[in-house]
């Protein structure tokens, strides 16, 4: 599906504006608030998709709404940014780093389902990032000023997010402790006794059902995992838009590399756990073991979500560091070098200071 949602006054494109939380003209300034009006208009809903249909029809429901688009390929960090203007890449927004190509692909990325637009402005994003680097100890100076907030760049992030119905039966031994008293000798030959605890094991079985909604799995290489989970959560489940291109126009969105059919068994596998330590809460008793779970999940759905991020990233001597902010809630995470130079004046200092305060004390 192809649409263009033109300026009123001047007919350009219109993009998201983070500060004015509206649609705007890049060329004239005019600004569209974002309503159920705009939803109805574009006659879109945030849709789950089948999942069984999305895996045997691949080729089915792709691409980003509009024929403008641009793909580079990182070749040091592998991310893939789509750009849906003309927009010329000269690094990477994950690592800054020069050595990009274009990216070409036989199948578009299926299309988003829904958006969480950005909330929080660069303006916002590049005081909390300036304090919360001023915070940091040991960090090289010059980076303080240079490499920080010239590389600030909004991207959205890929994210699968799965529902499933799911029936599990269980069968386990449930051990129920019960005690005897024991009686022994001492050390001095005395005879003590002592409460000694046993397990009686019975068979046990039961089932549950349980609907998973909206679980997360993210769908990036560019930004480091554990950065990612200091940044979580994104609130998914309240504050989702219909995807449209306007969202996306003017930033950088990220394209998804783990596919679908691999984000499905990631999902399962995460289902699976979750299900065995539901089915572990029942078996009743003490303590149990043997636990054996079967379970079939229906009704499986799925999204293709994009998430806001604020991303700095940088390469300082041969590593890449990144610094990301939740683009919703203003949440930072961040790696950064230290200064060595500045570790060693810290610990020659600290020596000095022992060199001169431990005779004072030798002498008393
Ligand atoms: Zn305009
Ligand atoms: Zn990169």
């Amino acid at each position: 599906m192809v649409r263009k949602h033109p300026c009123p006054e001047c007919g350009a494109n219109l993009e998201w504006n983070a500060k004015a939380q509206a649609l705007k003209c890049p060329y004239c300034g005019t600004q569209v608030p974002w309503s159920e009006d705009t939803r109805e208009e574009l006659g879109r809903e945030v849709a789950e998709l089948d999942l069984a249909q999305a895996l045997r029809n691949p080729a089915a429901g792709r691409g980003w709404g509009t024929e403008e688009r641009y793909e580079v390929q990182c070749q040091n960090c592998r991310a893939i940014s789509v750009f849906l203007d003309r927009k010329v890449a000269q690094r990477c927004d994950f690592c800054g780093s020069p050595s990009i190509v274009a990216h070409e692909e036989r199948n578009d990325a299926i299309t988003p389902q829904s958006i969480l637009p950005f909330k929080i402005s660069d303006g916002q994003i590049r005081d909390k990032i300036r304090q919360w680097y001023g915070s940091r100890w040991f960090a090289p100076s010059k980076l303080k000023s240079a490499a920080l907030t010239d590389t600030l760049h909004g991207v959205y992030l890929p994210y699968w997010t799965f529902d499933a119905h799911a029936s599990a039966r269980w069968q386990a031994e449930a051990g129920f402790y019960y005690y005897t008293t024991e009686t022994y000798r001492d050390a001095s030959g005395n005879t003590q006794t002592r409460q000694v605890q046993h397990v009686r094991w019975e068979p046990a079985a039961g089932s549950l059902q349980h609907f998973f909604d909206d679980e997360l799995v993210p769908g990036t290489v560019g930004v480091h995992p554990q950065l990612l989970r200091q940044v979580e959560p994104f609130p998914t489940t309240t504050d989702l838009k219909p995807y449209t291109p306007e969202f996306v126009r003017g930033w950088t969105v990220e394209r998804y590399q783990v596919d679908l059919s691999k984000a499905a068994q990631l999902n399962e596998q995460d289902m699976d756990s979750q299900l065995r330590s539901l089915c572990s809460r029942q078996v009743p008793g003490d303590t149990q073991r043997n636990l054996q779970v079967q379970r079939e999940y229906s009704g499986r759905t799925f999204k293709h979500t994009l998430v806001p991020v604020w991303l700095v990233g940088y390469t300082y001597g041969s590593k890449t560091y990144q610094i990301v902010a939740n683009g919703y809630t203003g949440q930072i995470a961040g790696e950064r070098p230290y200064s060595w130079m500045k570790i060693m004046f810290a610990v020659l200092a600290a020596l000095l200071l022992i060199l001169l305060i431990a005779p004072l004390f030798v002498q008393q």
